[in-house]
């Protein structure tokens, strides 16, 4: 899962900072928003309706927040963070201001360019996740962008050409795209790119149209069983942990009742560089005034932070972060 400019001497630096970070209950994951601004029409988020005026209070740079947290992994995310002219320089400054990182920059891909996620990359990302929740035109329509999915089969193989290892798909579990989960895992699998799977849910907007009703449940399990499956056989496509992709059924089923645990091993930091326990919480702080979190009683999500963050650190794991998608 960690990409080629990472060495295998690295996995035991890297956990040893997550046990530092655990010991400490610092975040893992921090989730640097850096606009709320987005020209996608996503059914299920109001982002893309945030006013362009909000362009102006976005912050210049996350390094000091980044270098406050010195966290182990990092995510460039919005809204849509490629609208942002200055992103090579905010990803440059939080790569210079923390060691041993990994950094992601989360995209639905309709301006990535070959030649922009080159620059981005010598920025400093690691890798990049793209949305795909279908390999077909349902994908244009859910994301309102026209011709988006085509566009992502044709931009992911010229990053591959330049030497872009770390590449994933970011794909929202839903109901009406249990069909296409692996096949979407097929083709990451020819391209030489990961997937990552969240389920869906209606707390961003209250949208019901994706959620999983339990009538769905047996699907669910038998296209979960089928990932399950793929892991086994072939690891380093799939980037979830067995344990996220095992609970999502329990999910759906009602059966999830423990405490939310987010705020405590990610957070975020929306473009103003106030702090919120998840994505879809108001801000809390300002970073400066950084309190820790608590767990919350709150099952609105199932989201792969989540679940995640709940995850027992298992061999499988430890081998699932080992694998390369190549
Ligand atoms: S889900 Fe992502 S791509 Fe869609 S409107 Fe929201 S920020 Fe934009
Ligand atoms: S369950 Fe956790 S991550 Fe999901 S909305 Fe509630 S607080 Fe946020």
């Amino acid at each position: 899962m960690l990409t080629a400019e990472f060495k295998p001497w690295h996995v035991p630096l890297f956990l040893a900072k997550y046990a530092y970070l655990t010991v400490t209950r610092r975040p893992i994951l921090v989730h640097f928003e850096v606009t709320t601004r987005c020209n996608a029409r996503c059914g299920f988020c109001d982002y893309w309706k945030t006013d362009p005026s909000a362009k102006a209070s976005e912050v210049a740079s996350f390094a000091d927040a980044a270098r406050f947290f010195n966290p182990m992994l990092i995510t460039f995310t919005g809204g849509e963070p490629t609208l942002r002219r200055d992103l090579e320089e905010l990803v440059a400054a939080v790569h210079a201001a923390v060691n041993l990182k990994y950094i992601t920059l989360l995209t639905h891909g309709g301006m990535l360019t070959p030649e922009r996620a080159r620059s981005l990359w010598k920025a400093g990302i690691n890798q990049f996740n793209i949305s795909l929740d279908y390999l077909d035109s349902r994908h244009d329509v859910a994301r309102g962008i026209p011709g988006l999915s085509a566009k992502i089969m044709s931009t992911v193989p010229r990053m591959r050409e330049i030497g872009i290892t770390g590449i994933r798909f970011n794909t929202v579990i839903k109901r009406d795209n249990l069909d296409q989960l692996l096949p979407i895992v097929d083709r990451a699998r020819e391209l030489g790119c990961g997937v990552n799977f969240s389920c869906y849910t209606d707390a961003k907007n209250g949208n019901r149209d994706g959620l999983i009703d339990r009538d769905s449940t047996e699907n669910l399990e038998a296209v979960v069983a089928e990932l399950l499956a793929f892991k086994r056989k072939r690891r380093g496509i799939i980037t979830n942990s067995d344990y996220y992709l095992e609970q999502i059924p329990r999910y759906v089923r009602g059966e999830i009742s423990e405490p939310c645990r987010s705020g405590m091993r990610t957070i975020h930091l929306d473009p103003t560089g106030h702090v919120k326990r998840c994505p879809d919480f108001p801000p809390d702080f300002h970073w400066t005034d950084f309190r820790k979190y608590e767990p919350i009683n709150c099952n609105a999500c199932y989201y792969a932070c989540r679940g995640e963050a709940q995850a027992p650190l298992r061999i499988s794991r430890i081998r699932d972060v080992m694998a390369s998608p190549v």
